[in-house]
């Protein structure tokens, strides 16, 4: 399938396209790109905010929730209006408002072990998750399909954010072990900067540009105004990679 970038596009992304690297070819590629982002809370809302302005052609968006009270301080996409209404249904409504010029596919389904085969698909995955159960499930498909995953997560005024490659990174599993509480502390800017982050990722992904965070851990610290990062090596121990990795030839 071919898809051009028409000329009212070329106006919209002006300021990107002319940017040494990106071109009409770079904002062609975007158009092309299908993205998943899993889970609709403070890390997805502003990362699919920015992917859908950049122009992502097709973002799929997965998220059960309402809209409640409390989520409004760190959920950009959703007002005091939308209270009691689907994730979902107000997150396709506002980022096709921003931009018209792509498709939004609203799931409003809980990822399950049985469904997220299908749910991910041959997507490019952002994991904007809130447990690691779900974050494991997103893991697994990404190592199944050699399907690039996008990591990001937050507490209170921290955050952190890595890029895996199936075959050239660890996965989540070789970071993480066993399962994190459930409710935590979150200042909304904390997931609007790793959020970002995570779109960022994306779009440098698909347009081949810069450095990925490819055996990288980016931490925001927030109160101290600072970023630092951590190398990351895969864990020899890890099952869970260890296929990608053998037929990557590592
Ligand atoms: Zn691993």
């Amino acid at each position: 399938m071919v898809l051009v970038v028409s000329e009212r596009e070329l106006l919209k992304y002006d300021r990107q396209i002319m940017m040494p690297g990106w071109g009409e070819e770079g904002q062609e590629k975007l158009k092309r790109a299908r993205v998943v982002v899993a889970g609709l809370g403070g890390l997805g809302t502003p990362a699919v905010t920015y992917l859908a302005v950049a122009g992502v052609g097709r973002i799929r968006i997965i998220d059960d929730g309402t809209v409640e009270i409390g989520n409004l301080n760190r959920q950009i996409l959703y007002s005091e209006n939308d209270l009691g209404r689907k994730k979902v249904d107000v997150a396709r409504e506002r980022l096709e408002s921003l931009n018209a010029d792509i498709e939004v596919e609203a799931i409003g389904e809980v990822i399950t072990a049985e469904n997220v085969s299908e749910l991910v698909s041959d997507y490019l995955i952002v994991d904007a998750m809130d447990n690691l159960p779900a974050r494991y499930l997103l893991n697994a498909v990404a190592l199944e399909r050699r399907l690039p995953l996008f990591h990001g997560a937050v507490y209170g005024f921290e955050g952190r954010a890595t890029t895996i490659i199936p075959g050239k990174t660890g996965c989540l599993r070789c970071l993480y072990q066993g399962v994190v509480p459930g409710k935590t502390t979150v200042v909304g800017v904390a997931p609007g900067v790793i959020g970002c982050i995570e779109a960022a990722e994306v779009i440098k992904y698909v347009l081949g540009m810069g450095e990925l965070l490819c055996d990288r851990m980016l931490i925001y610290d927030g109160l101290a105004a600072s970023f630092s990062e951590v190398r990351l090596r895969r864990n020899p121990q890890c099952d869970a990679c260890q296929s990608a990795w053998s037929a990557a030839g590592q």
